[in-house]
């Protein structure tokens, strides 16, 4: 069985390897580990091997594991659905949010990040490959959702973000990675932010830009979801 800061090593190299190839500087490139379902002792474990920065999807599981690890200095990312009932908690207790895709939402978070706390850094989630099931807003509203969260006092609109459909194609995990990266530039608002690329297709999204990918299985293990 492999330790985690092997699957660290390897990751990095992974991320090394996609940079160079796409003529990338690899410190433009952060690592988010997705740790949702593992323990706080797994975080513990990863962040003695380097690791900075946590993504989180559920905020309960969010808030058990922040309480266990306050002496150490995470970075805390909410990655996952949100709903408008949770957006105090978040406001309040994470310094990243990827996965905004609503205006009130926004707004709430905003409203909400308490005083004194440093803008809250959001990404907008986009829906790129158009399955209904999942979140995200669509391309075409993007573009006001953009410029209305650019103007919320207390957050800090920094980028997009994605989930697309899962390929194992090399050729169309590319293509939804440059639509973001497209919809990005069209926006014209000189956003820093690319948040693409987990564990099966961090290369294709570092050979378009990303400059968060956001990794679970290959660095924590497959996660196991209970028994019923
Ligand atoms: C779970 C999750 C990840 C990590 O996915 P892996 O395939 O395990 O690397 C990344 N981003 C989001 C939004 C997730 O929910």
């Amino acid at each position: 069985m492999s330790t985690l800061a092997d699957n660290l090593r390897a990751i990095s190299e992974r991320i090394d390897n996609a940079a160079r190839a796409a003529g990338r500087d690899t410190a433009s490139v952060h690592l988010l580990a997705v740790s949702k379902t593992k323990p706080a002792s797994a975080i513990r474990e990863i962040h003695a091997a380097g690791v900075r920065d946590v993504g989180e999807n559920y905020l309960q599981e969010a808030l058990a594991k922040q309480d266990e690890l306050r002496d150490l200095p995470l970075i805390w990312h909410f990655i996952g659905p949100i709903q408008s009932n949770k957006t105090k908690a978040i406001a309040e207790h994470f310094d990243w949010v990827h996965s905004v895709d609503r205006l009130k939402i926004a707004q709430r978070l905003s409203e909400q990040r308490p005083i004194g706390l440093p803008a809250l850094n959001v990404c907008l989630q986009v829906n790129v490959s158009g399955e209904d099931s999942k979140s995200g807003c669509t391309p075409a509203d993007l573009p006001a959702l953009a410029q209305a969260v650019a103007e919320l006092p207390n957050l800090r609109l920094r980028g997009l973000m994605a989930i697309p459909e899962p390929s194992d194609d090399r050729a169309t995990q590319e293509a939804a990675f440059a639509r973001l990266r497209q919809l990005q530039e069209n926006l014209g608002l000189g956003l820093d932010t690319l948040s693409m690329g987990m564990s099966h297709d961090l290369e294709a999204a570092i050979a378009q830009g990303a400059t968060w990918v956001r990794i679970g299985t290959a660095l924590f293990g497959a996660r196991d979801y209970g028994q019923p």
